[in-house]
């Protein structure tokens, strides 16, 4: 062997360490290298947002589709934690999660702590009552009544703004539709879309959605206020999604219609 090609091989080798061992993080998926995570919290009682599989424990839903096709996008493995909904951005915050997507309404007071990215899904506020009752059928007839929500929600907020309410609030929004049913609240308030799922997969027996929507909400997903990296190719890959079909794909996966 030559001097030469003794030098020639020891480059190759040399390269291929530099290969294997990667500069670290962000490499996208394939090739060999192992994508960086992106670790997700939810909480996953919102169907049909977020919800786990009877069986399987799987998540499944709206945001959990578009979460991983937004990872997907970014080249990002998507790992998915389940914690209470009032938790989420505290764990943003302390750095436990990199992003929030559960239902999560861009508001004020929460573009206070977090980042956003665009919205993502309109919504708004309804009411659920016992079926057949005729005294609540609107948000002007809650004065006084016993109101069940999830905690921590925009639905929790606009209940305590109801004069002489009794506000219990439930850590899901299942929990709250049990008390209906049990005859502990009069009314529970919750977003819309999420209402008419639980109306059309099993509520309906024992409950009714009344009343128009309250307010209009847009849905965004959250990321820590410092990680603006993160939420610019958050966006970015969410234009993506939209140019190329996969958004509405899964909008009619999971609505049955076109957004
Ligand atoms: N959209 C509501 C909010 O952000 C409820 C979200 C939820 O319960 N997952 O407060």
């Amino acid at each position: 062997m030559s001097k030469k090609t003794i030098a020639y091989l020891l480059m190759g080798v040399l390269l291929l360490a530099l290969g294997l061992t990667g500069c670290g993080g962000q490499q996208p998926a394939g090739g060999g290298e192992k994508a960086a995570v992106l670790k997700v919290g939810t909480e996953p009682s919102f169907a049909p947002f977020e919800f786990q599989g009877e069986n399987d424990k799987e998540y499944a839903g709206f945001d959990m589709d578009l979460i991983r096709a937004i990872g997907k996008q970014m080249g990002m493995q998507v790992e998915i934690q389940s914690m209470g909904f009032d938790g989420l951005i505290p764990a943003l915050e302390a750095g436990n999660i990199d992003v929030v997507i559960s239902g999560m309404t861009i508001t004020d007071e929460r573009v206070q702590k977090v980042s956003f990215s665009k919205p993502y899904y309109k919504s708004g506020l309804t009411i659920v009552t016992k079926q057949g009752n005729d005294q609540i059928k609107g948000f002007g007839d809650l004065a006084g009544k016993r109101i069940g929500v999830q905690i921590g929600t925009t639905g929790a907020d606009e209940a305590k703004k109801i004069k002489d309410a009794q506000v219990r609030e439930f850590n899901t929004p299942p929990e709250a539709f049990m008390e209906l049913k049990a005859g502990g609240v009069d009314a529970v308030i919750n977003d819309k879309p999420v209402n008419d799922y639980y109306m059309k997969e099993a509520g309906s027996k024992d409950a009714q959605q009344v009343g128009e929507p309250l307010t209009s909400e847009d849905y965004g997903i959250a990321t820590a206020k410092k990680n603006t990296e993160l939420s610019e190719k958050i966006n970015k890959a969410l234009d993506e999604l939209k140019k190329n079909g996969e958004y509405d794909k899964i909008y009619e996966k999971w609505f049955g219609k076109k957004p």
